[in-house]
């Protein structure tokens, strides 16, 4: 994957937002419904959800360590 073809994030300017695809309701592919940063420190992210932006909610992540 070539990181120069993604934007740059305006959060921190060091990462880029890379797209993350999810499934609708009926099992078809949604595709850029989500962008987050690649800067782990960072974790700027921006959601797509009803023709909604949601700009830098909490990261829910799937595996819980603690
Ligand atoms: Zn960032």
């Amino acid at each position: 994957m070539d990181s120069t073809n993604w934007p740059e994030c305006m959060s921190c300017e060091v990462g880029h937002l890379v797209p993350l695809s999810d499934f609708g309701a009926q099992g078809a592919a949604v595709h850029y419904k989500a962008w987050v940063c690649t800067n782990p420190e960072c974790e700027y992210n921006l959601k797509i959800r009803n023709g909604e932006i949601h700009i830098n909610e909490p990261i829910i992540r799937g595996a819980r360590v603690r």
